[in-house]
């Protein structure tokens, strides 16, 4: 049996409250997507509009874009990874 590096550094998946999704994400992504350090917009039910909260009040974001989801980078977005940032 091989097991296979996951490409969401155990940080990330530690840290999320999406922890479950980004462990989920990183056993079913494809091939090409191996190679990226990013999980899939599909895998962690990523939509491009606030629900409930939205990607510019989560740990993850980094001012312009996201730090563990492939190419979002829209502030009012949202998914099942979202992990709420702490108060300042
Ligand atoms: S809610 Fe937005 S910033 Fe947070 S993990 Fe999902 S895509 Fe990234």
């Amino acid at each position: 049996m091989t097991i296979e590096k996951s490409p969401i550094s155990r940080r990330a998946a530690l840290t999320s409250g999406g922890a479950a999704v980004l462990a989920t994400a990183a056993a079913t992504t494809s091939a090409a997507a191996q190679n990226s350090p990013y999980a899939d917009k599909d895998t962690v039910g990523y939509i491009a509009e606030p629900y409930v909260e939205q990607c510019s009040t989560c740990l993850h974001w980094n001012n312009s874009a996201c730090r563990v989801v492939d190419d979002a980078d829209n502030p009012n977005g949202w998914c099942q990874a979202h992990t709420a940032a702490a108060a300042a």
